[in-house]
């Protein structure tokens, strides 16, 4: 039969069949992917083939089909393995918040430049509207202009007044949707208010712990009433991005790929080099110097993580 795969805890599978049944998978044997080592191979919202153990309760996973994209993280202690965090995704949406807990512009722009480089759509909700005053309804406003000003679709948000959901349920409908962020900003609240009756525990910190033993569910996907998929992250603070070389990460910023071939040398990295294009905009005005110093350290390896 084939299904698909709506949770992941490491090795069990939880798959929906084409009977709309639920099914606990296991994987036996061995599954290449061609360029990924990866700890879990297969993940949630990969289409699969599967065959019933003769106990007709559990079931085997005989064949991964053919991925449109997906997301990974890297493994914190084996540093050349990844673990697939899900797969074949219409978008990405980045949940954030200016204050209680801030969510730095660093952390900001590392997820969309890894939204881009698997060239998945990503799009920033910014919750907690209704703790902004208004001085901090003009930061947002002006994070807004500068995010969308790139190209990025934003939403401003409050999962605890109920503030513009109806335009989060516009942009997730019919989609399958990964939902991420920081613990504490309140993506629990806003997916118990778009999905009545999930009731996920909301205001607990928890990570996933790379012991080996994945016991911890890392993604979970859930149905949307009003049609759509979203799949949520507990626990997974940062996607990872493996191989991007710094002389192609300006590629991965749209405002910095719109203008590199202007540069002077076609080697150009945007450091110090002169007739260099975007270091102009920068000077000008044109790219936001937030984006260039994210750009800076990211290049250079030493973002700070969070
Ligand atoms: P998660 O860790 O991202 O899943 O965040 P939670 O949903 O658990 O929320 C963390 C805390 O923020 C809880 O105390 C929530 O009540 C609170 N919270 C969530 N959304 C909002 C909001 O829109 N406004 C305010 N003021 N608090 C919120
Ligand atoms: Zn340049």
């Amino acid at each position: 039969m084939q299904g698909l795969v709506i949770k992941s805890t490491g090795s069990w599978y939880t798959v929906i069949g084409e009977d709309q049944n639920r099914y606990d998978c296991r994987i036996k044997g061995k599954f290449r992917m061609k360029g990924l080592v990866s700890t879990n191979p297969v993940a949630v919202g990969d289409q699969v083939d599967f065959e019933l153990e003769p106990d007709q309760e559990t079931a085997v996973i005989s064949k991964v089909h053919p991925r449109r994209n997906y997301i990974i993280r890297k493994s914190i202690n084996l540093s050349k393995q990844v673990q697939i965090i899900a797969t074949n995704l219409d978008q990405a949406c980045l949940v954030v918040t200016l204050a209680s807990p801030r969510t730095s512009l660093g952390f900001i722009d590392r997820f969309l430049v890894t939204a881009e480089a698997y060239r998945i759509p990503a799009v920033l909700i910014f919750n907690k509207l209704d703790l902004f005053s208004q001085e901090g309804l003009e930061i947002l406003d002006n994070y807004i202009d500068l995010y969308e000003g790139i190209g990025y679709k934003c939403l401003a948000v409050s999962a605890i007044k109920g503030t513009n959901l109806d335009q989060l349920e516009a942009l997730l409908k019919d989609k399958t949707t990964l939902f991420s962020g920081h613990s504490g900003v309140g993506k629990s609240s806003l997916i118990n208010q778009i999905i009545p009756g999930k009731e996920l525990r909301t205001g607990e910190i928890s990570d996933w712990s790379d012991t080996g033993k994945h016991t911890t569910t890392f993604a979970e996907m859930f149905e949307l009433p009003f049609g759509g998929k979203l799949i949520d992250t507990p626990g997974i603070r940062e996607l990872g991005l493996t191989d991007i070389e710094p002389k192609e990460l300006a590629h991965f910023f749209p405002e910095m790929r719109a203008l590199m071939n202007q540069c002077k040398f076609n080697n150009c990295v945007h450091i110090n080099e002169p007739g260099c294009a975007v270091l102009k905009a920068l000077e000008n005005g044109d790219i936001e110097p937030t984006r260039y110093d994210s750009y800076q350290s990211m290049y250079f390896g030493n973002d700070t993580r969070h």
